[in-house]
């Protein structure tokens, strides 16, 4: 893509969360990248743990930094997680970052802000692509949906392993085998895949979101929508809002039969910016069969079952809940390729608009910027920072 602005270096990092398996641009993105005109510079052995090696970089046309010393020099840092998405050490991208250096990331910056105090105080300029708008002409860019692609695939696989049954209908010589049972709560993103691929699994499955657009949709990958009778809880731009407590009790009450009837509930229920709601509680579990499953993908959010401790696995009356945390990274060859895919759109478009310059006229990079000279410029991060500390 033909630009005037001058060519900048995009540092990738070898990511520095323990667990984090993910890279944030892959060797198919470097050409696009190239030819958008910027040089890419990443860290030896970056890719490694998604399945990439530092040849393949190299063979697209990377350049490969030996360390973090000359890694430093790249005008912008490409993370996957940085800043509040990085809970082992939130601070720690931010100090290595320098005056006027971009940053784009998953930096959670709604769930804790001070990492990003931190870093508007280094003045870095920083992207959060929590924040992208979910607009059709930012489809592509949308970190958050590839990512929930996968925590949705993978959470399936994770319940048929903890399940003592198989999911599909099996007639044989020993008899019939009945399809396991599985009930999706909350149709996003996450739920709609968890649905289908549970589908493809040989599984019946139900499903239910408080947002009544999410019907059809559950009916389109296979799902049988469920009806409680419960008032819509559809927000602004087509994500849940927060209810009260009345609501998620009058909830739990009606889907405790469902629950009970199930082999696997699959948990995806989210409120941006807020914890997730409790929707599965403790004796709702002991209504379920010994050997069903729950598997809650809120777990990072606070959980969505009552029982879920993030990370573990815990069982109550001989039924399993685990509490997955951070699944991308463990299908990190996909969800790396998807991310790049990603940011390599997001960049091409701030490189169009002149980058380093930044055009504040585009509700993307309006909306996903959130510190620059020195400054928070997020209004809702502003405001949780001058919140006092809970
Ligand atoms: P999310 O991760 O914020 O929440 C997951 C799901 O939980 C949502 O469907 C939500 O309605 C549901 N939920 C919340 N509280 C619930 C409750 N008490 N009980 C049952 N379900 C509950 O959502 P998401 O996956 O990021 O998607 C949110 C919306 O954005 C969806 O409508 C999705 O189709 C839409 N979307 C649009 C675009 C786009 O146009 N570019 C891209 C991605 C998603």
């Amino acid at each position: 893509m033909p630009s005037d602005s001058p060519l900048l270096t995009i540092g990738v990092p070898k990511e520095t969360s323990g667990q984090e398996r993910r890279v944030a641009i892959v060797p198919a993105d470097v050409r696009a990248l190239k030819k958008a005109g910027f040089e890419v510079l990443v860290e030896a052995s970056a890719g490694l743990r998604a399945g990439f090696s530092d040849a393949q970089y190299l063979q697209q046309g990377a350049r490969i930094a030996s360390g973090r010393v000359e890694l430093a020099a790249a005008d912008v840092i490409v993370h996957v997680r940085a800043g509040g998405a990085d809970p082992g050490a939130p601070f720690a991208v931010g100090e290595s970052l320098r005056e006027n250096q971009i940053l784009i990331a998953l930096c959670d910056p709604l769930s804790d802000p001070r990492p990003v105090a931190a870093l508007a105080e280094r003045r870095v300029t920083t992207f959060a692509l929590e924040l992208l708008p979910r607009i059709t002409r930012a489809q592509s860019m949308d970190v958050l949906s590839s990512m929930a692609t996968v925590a949705g695939y993978k959470a399936v696989l994770l319940a048929a392993e903890a399940s003592p049954r198989m999911f599909p209908m099996m007639m044989t010589a020993a008899g019939t085998l009945t399809p396991a049972k599985v009930f999706v709560i909350g149709a996003g993103v996450a739920g709609l895949q968890a649905i289908s691929t549970a589908r493809r699994l040989g599984a019946i499955v139900y499903a239910y979101d408080v947002r009544p657009a999410a019907r059809e949709q559950i009916q389109s990958v296979g799902g049988k929508p469920v009806d409680f009778g419960l008032e819509s809880a559809e927000g602004q731009g087509g994500y849940a809002r927060a209810m009260d407590q009345d609501f998620y009790k009058r909830q739990q009450a009606a889907m405790a039969k469902v629950v009970g009837e199930s082999d696997v509930v699959i948990t995806t229920a989210a409120v941006p910016g807020k914890r997730a709601p409790v929707l599965i509680t403790t004796d709702m579990l002991t209504g379920m069969a010994p050997g069903s499953v729950v598997v809650d993908l809120a777990a990072e959010r606070g959980g969505n079952c009552e029982a879920t401790r993030p990370g573990e696995t815990v069982e109550i009356d001989g039924v399993t809940v685990l509490g997955p945390v951070n699944l991308p990274s463990t299908v990190a060859h996909h969800a790396s390729q998807m991310f790049s895919r990603n940011i390599t759109a997001f960049l091409v478009l701030l490189k169009k608009h002149g980058l380093p310059a930044l055009d504040m006229q585009d509700e993307i990079v309006r909306d996903t910027l959130i510190t620059r000279d020195g400054q928070v410029v997020n209004p809702q991060i502003r405001d949780r920072l001058a919140a006092p500390v809970s």
